[in-house]
């Protein structure tokens, strides 16, 4: 097969496989918003799955916002039509208020709170498996050091890399690190995958989200100007320092103090009692 006619599956199974993201026997999970990304990363994981020796299962993290209903029918429907095991969590159920009412009680930016959550929810259901999987492609990985290096947070560029060892165990990968948006929507369009709306309030406003879009023009007049931006900062920026982290008094997570910043989200915003901050 030339490189030329390799489908796109088989494309990305290949840079997986060179990037060490799974080893024969692993079960993978994949978080799965309803986006074109992450539906287009379970169709690659379905397909891994029937040549390799891997099982893949969907997460799928409802925050119960507008339309989240609809969206999880879309999601759980999609699922069942690639057979594979899907999980389900609720915001709601957990936290016994609506994500709104969390962000009036703990007051501060629902786009950061929302993907603290995210970030916590995908290593919580994570641990039990040896990869977490997720959709991201290049324009966001550029977006993102973009974003860190502009607001002096270049700390957190470290873990921006294809593979990186999460500190509950397994292993975080981005199958589509140097995929353009562009080609995934190309594709999932040929697979008739409809994309749905997440719901997300803030979606045209996030600061990332308009540098996506600048990134978009740039790429237009500078062809390769994200892949190029991405090798540059993956070249300057250190991997993630091997550092020991304590273990939540609370939840068990992973955390530089004593209790995780969600389960303090938790104790100010009610959900649990204060004493146990003490
Ligand atoms: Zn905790």
């Amino acid at each position: 097969m030339s490189k030329k006619n390799v489908p796109f599956e088989e494309k990305i199974r290949r840079f997986m496989r060179s990037q060490r993201m799974y080893k024969p026997g692993d079960r993978i999970l994949a978080g799965i918003s309803g986006g074109k990304d992450s539906m287009m990363l379970a169709v690659v994981l379905k397909y891994v799955s029937t040549v390799d020796d891997v099982s893949v299962e969907l997460l799928h993290l409802n925050f119960g916002q507008k339309g989240s209903k609809r969206l999880e029918e879309h999601v759980s429907r999609f699922a069942e039509e690639l057979e594979l095991p899907l999980r389900i969590w609720r915001f709601e159920e957990e936290w016994g208020m609506s994500f709104d009412e969390l962000v009036q009680r703990v007051g501060g930016n629902p786009c950061s709170i929302c993907s603290t959550l995210l970030r916590y929810y995908l290593l919580w259901f994570g641990k039990e498996y040896d990869v977490v999987a997720t959709g991201h492609n290049l324009d966001d990985m550029v977006s993102f050091y973009l974003y860190n290096t502009m607001t002096g947070n270049t700390r957190f560029s470290s873990t921006l890399r294809p593979v990186v060892r999460t500190s509950v165990g397994p292993l975080k990968v981005r199958p589509f690190f140097y995929v353009p948006e562009e080609r995934i929507a190309e594709e999932a369009r040929s697979r008739g995958i409809v994309s749905f709306p997440t719901g997300c309030p803030s979606e045209e406003e996030a600061p990332t989200v308009r540098i996506r879009r600048y990134l978009k023009e740039l790429e237009s007049s500078v062809p390769g100007a994200r892949k190029n931006l991405l090798r540059f900062f993956l070249s300057v920026t250190p991997p993630p320092q091997e550092k020991e982290l304590n273990r939540c008094e609370i939840c068990g997570m992973p955390t530089s103090g004593r209790i995780c910043s969600v389960c303090r989200m938790k104790i100010k915003a009610g959900v649990l009692p204060r004493k146990d901050a003490q």
